[in-house]
């Protein structure tokens, strides 16, 4: 087949090979008939935002029965947190902390879109965050590199399935490098400015992660690092991606990006913003145009060569020779659709429980057996669209069962009372007594708050990452009755609450839960799931903590209370409301025993370190043990804590079991001075514990022994 591309990329003219670095939407910009022509023409190789199975049909139809070359058509769509059946947002599932569920939900939406003709996703999102006022949070794996790169490398494992060739597959973009998270003062699209280290030690492991995993694609960022626009970066996209890595891959703009290269101030016009994009590395200009319009006079002006653009195009071919399309193009189509099983929405279900997270619960959870009435009050409490969260896009027709109707469903013999009190975002108060009066004649009140769907994800920024709108003044009004408060929050990020935190009887994060949603709700709330959702991102308790994150570097002048030239602030704590990892269960899990089989490592070794685990409480449940390290005395400071693995046990009451790490000595090498990778020796501390508040630690300690300074470039 390799003879076959290389024989159609001869036959190719310019006009057809810049078409196979062209994707477009399949309306909105431009008419059907456009986009026909366009295929007719062989002006453009792929397609997004269009599935189902007639459209897909018809328009691959027309690519390979209608056009002078015959060369499929590729079908992208952002299928990121499930296709038909909506699984939780990306943040949310993050906290489950488990890759298996991770993988599992990434090849349910593939079996999904594929069969209404989609081959590539724009996802997973692997955009590390640690500022809630960004609203793409809600997409990310949270702030942790770790974290995100196992959630990487399951995602693609799901996604791409056994191979790509398998019609049930989808090829996955990993999106959207690099440190588009870090944009200043979490405004979306603004500029970032941050050193080779953080890129390197934060913002790159995910993307490496799942590169080595044999993603397909990669998707640049709209953002700029200290000037250089992602799609222009040739550091980024061919020195470390193709070079260092080798990756081979496809690697997409984003939307309309090349052409923004203009208003970025990088390209004075159209055919200089292809260049560089071309030049840096994008093989397909999403929505731009800008190769089109671009490309002949950039060739023509000598500023990229002829064999870039044969580079890239033998790319975009190959991607679509793995996914089989020269053999079927109407791949996955001709799948009958399963029988209405139950199977994803049990899977959504299972993910839905799995991702919630306990924040506080003063005992009033699980709900006590023989209530006669609930109050089921706040704008969130019957809101359908809201629980599916951001990039639902096929899912926006589906039912997502509220909360109000798994409550319903849960509680048969109890009366369920709903009133939403305020709208979402609005200031209108006068629902308020309404919401009162239900709450006063209840046992207990779930208080319903958060964010609506709309006020996350791309374009979702918030300087105030708090409840909006009067939702404030309807949960004190609620609180001031002085009734049980069970308070939930729907969120694409975590909301600063602190009066909430401190006077309500529990209170969950729950996220953006997917179509499920009330049903996994209502089996936590009752206690027929035990919780076990985990954060993956530092809860702030101020506006004024962000950026917030775990991992940070010693200060010469670490915090004391008594004195004041030390790192704090004046006016409120330096630690977050929730530390990353936080979440509490019905069980009760006691860690014990912390070992390791030995005291000191060389390089190439292995260690190995358990600890004890018991359920001390009354219920079965799961425990997440997280694992750090901290290295004292380095050539550069390194972080106080650093994630280097975790794992799930799960225990039955009075149960005791143990959790066992390996881990070689690469665990320890971290970039150095001159960034290049260094093993030094010394002595390294080992944690482990339930989360990333220090203090709750074990602790033991490892030497590295005959270390090598400098281990290659
Ligand atoms: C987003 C991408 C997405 C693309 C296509 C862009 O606006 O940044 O994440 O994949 O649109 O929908």
């Amino acid at each position: 087949m390799a003879k076959v591309i290389e024989a159609l990329l001869a036959a190719m003219t310019l006009e057809e090979k810049i078409g196979q670095l062209t994707m477009a939407e399949g309306s909105g910009h431009g008419t059907t008939r456009d986009v026909q022509s366009a295929i007719r023409e062989g002006r453009l190789g792929s397609l997004l935002n269009v599935h189902g199975s007639e459209i897909v049909r018809e328009l691959q139809r027309l690519a390979i029965e209608e056009t002078r070359l015959e060369i499929p058509l590729l079908f992208g769509l952002d299928v990121l947190h499930g296709h038909r059946t909506i699984f939780p947002i990306p943040l949310a599932e993050a906290a489950a902390f488990d890759p298996p569920l991770w993988e599992a939900t990434a090849r349910a939406a593939a079996a999904e879109a594929s069969r209404d003709g989609i081959m590539l996703t724009f996802a997973p999102m692997l955009d590390l965050a640690r500022d809630p006022r960004w609203g793409r949070i809600a997409e990310s794996p949270g702030e942790d590199p770790l974290l995100g790169s196992r959630f990487a490398s399951a995602k693609v494992r799901g996604f791409q399935g056994r191979s790509l060739s398998d019609p049930t597959s989808l090829a996955a973009t990993a999106k959207h490098i690099g440190a588009y998270g870090a944009v200043t003062a979490g405004r979306e699209y603004a500029s970032g400015d941050l050193s080779e280290r953080t890129l390197l030690e934060l913002h790159l492991p995910a993307f490496k992660a799942a590169a080595d995993a044999g993603v397909a694609a990669i998707m640049a960022a709209f953002t700029d690092i200290a000037g250089v626009p992602a799609h222009a970066n040739v550091t980024l996209l061919r020195k470390t991606l193709r070079c260092a890595w080798g990756f081979e891959g496809v690697v997409i703009s984003d939307y309309g990006a090349v052409a923004e290269l203009v208003p970025h101030g990088v390209a004075a016009d159209l055919a200089e913003a292809a260049a560089l994009a071309l030049t840096a590395g994008i093989d397909i200009d999403m929505m731009g145009d800008a190769y089109r319009r671009g490309l002949p006079a950039a060739l023509a002006r000598g500023l990229v060569g002829l064999e870039a653009v044969d580079a890239a195009v033998m790319r975009v071919l190959r991607l679509k020779e793995r996914l089989g399309l020269f053999d079927e193009p109407y791949r996955g189509l001709s799948r009958d659709a399963p029988a209405d099983d139950g199977l994803g929405r049990d899977l959504a279900r299972e993910a839905a429980r799995r991702s919630i997270v306990l924040l506080t619960n003063d005992g009033v959870l699980p709900l006590p057996p023989g209530l006669r009435r609930i109050a089921v009050v706040g704008p969130l409490a019957d809101a359908a669209r809201a629980m599916l969260g951001p990039w639902a896009a096929i899912g926006e027709g589906t039912d997502a069962t509220t909360i109000a109707d798994g409550l319903r469903l849960a509680l048969p013999d109890c009366v369920v009372d709903v009133s939403a009190g305020v709208s979402i975002a609005g200031s209108d108060t006068h629902g308020i007594a309404d919401a009162c009066r239900i709450a006063e004649t209840a046992d207990i009140v779930v208080l319903c708050l958060g964010e609506d769907e709309t006020m996350s994800g791309e374009a979702g920024s918030r300087a105030h990452p708090e409840l909006p709108g009067a939702q404030r003044i309807l949960a004190e009004a609620i609180l001031d009755l002085g009734k049980p408060v069970v308070a939930l929050i729907a969120s694409g990020r975590p909301l600063i609450v602190p009066w909430l935190v401190e006077r309500a009887s529990a209170v969950l994060a729950t996220w953006f839960l997917g179509q499920e949603a009330g049903h996994a709700i209502a089996d936590v709330l009752i206690g027929a799931a035990n919780p076990s959702g985990r954060l993956p991102v530092s809860w702030p308790r101020d506006v004024g903590q962000i950026p917030i994150f775990y991992a940070e570097r010693p200060t010469g002048r670490p915090e004391i209370a008594a004195n004041r030239f030390t790192s704090k602030y004046l006016d409120v704590p330096a630690t977050p409301q929730f530390p990353f990892g936080h979440g509490l269960s019905y069980s009760r899990f006691v860690l014990s025993g912390l070992r390791s089989t030995t005291t000191e490592i060389r390089r190439g070794q292995h260690i190995e370190i358990a600890v004890d685990v018991t359920n001390e409480g009354p219920v079965a449940g799961e425990e997440t043990v997280l694992f750090f390290i901290h290295d004292p005395v380095a050539s550069v400071a390194r972080p106080l804590l650093e994630l280097k693995d975790f794992a799930k046990i799960r225990l039955r009451p009075g149960e005791r079991g143990t959790v066992t790490f390996t881990l070689t000595s690469e665990a320890f090498i971290f970039a150095g001075r001159s960034l290049a990778p260094v093993l030094e020796v010394g002595e390294i501390e080992l944690f482990v514990g339930k989360s990333a508040d220090r203090g709750s630690l074990l602790r033991t300690s490892i030497r590295v022994i005959v270390a090598q300074d400098r281990l290659a470039d």
